[in-house]
């Protein structure tokens, strides 16, 4: 098992390139099967998706089209806690079938503030596809449609995950030894 170290952190091998790139297929072919005849749109989160939103996009054979957002949290004018607003999503989502592709979805509380933002564009179907999920450190109820790895509640870089802003190139996932 390699040990790398990331800034100022020490991470272990979990996840290999092989590993990866083999769930993802399996991701695709389940998308290929569940979304055959339509044309569904991916909204890609970034930046911590962008391989596996491009690794999931060359796996699909299906029609579909892709586009990349990122989301901004700021402290509403209510006690009630974080407003999530998105940058860069021009598209209008009326009667679309829209797959969310998310890197990690950890407390769930990014999602579960962003969705309603999404369902209110009244798109005709709306799921999310997580590469990772930490089940066990759900705070917010959000069931991922596509899951590509149930992981334990410790933190994970590479493959576009970063430390720190470092990290992300990785072809494998590593988790903090
Ligand atoms: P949530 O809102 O579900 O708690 O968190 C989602 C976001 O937190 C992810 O999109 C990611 O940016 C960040 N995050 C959560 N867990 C990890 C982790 O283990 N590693 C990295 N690099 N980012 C994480």
């Amino acid at each position: 098992m390699a040990v790398i170290t990331v800034k100022d952190k020490q991470f272990e091998t979990y996840l290999s390139d092989e590993m990866i790139q083999s769930r993802i297929r399996e991701l695709a072919a389940e998308i290929n099967r569940d979304y055959a005849g339509t044309k569904p749109l991916f909204i890609a989160i970034l930046n911590g998706s962008f391989m596996f939103a491009a690794d999931l996009f060359k796996n699909l054979d299906i029609e579909a089209e892709i586009c990349f957002i990122k989301l901004a949290s700021y402290k509403g004018m209510k006690s009630t806690g974080k407003v999530v607003t998105s940058i860069g999503l021009e598209e209008d989502l009326f009667g679309k079938d829209v797959i969310i592709v998310e890197d990690i979805v950890d407390t769930g509380k990014t999602l579960h503030h962003f969705l309603p933002k999404l369902k209110h564009q009244q798109p005709r179907s709306l799921k999310i596809a997580t590469l990772l999920h930490k089940k066990e450190a759900t705070q917010y109820p959000l069931h991922p449609d596509y899951t590509g790895f149930e992981i334990p509640n410790k933190f994970v870089v590479g493959y576009g995950l970063d430390y720190d802003g470092l990290g992300r190139n990785l072809k494998e996932i590593y988790q903090l030894v």
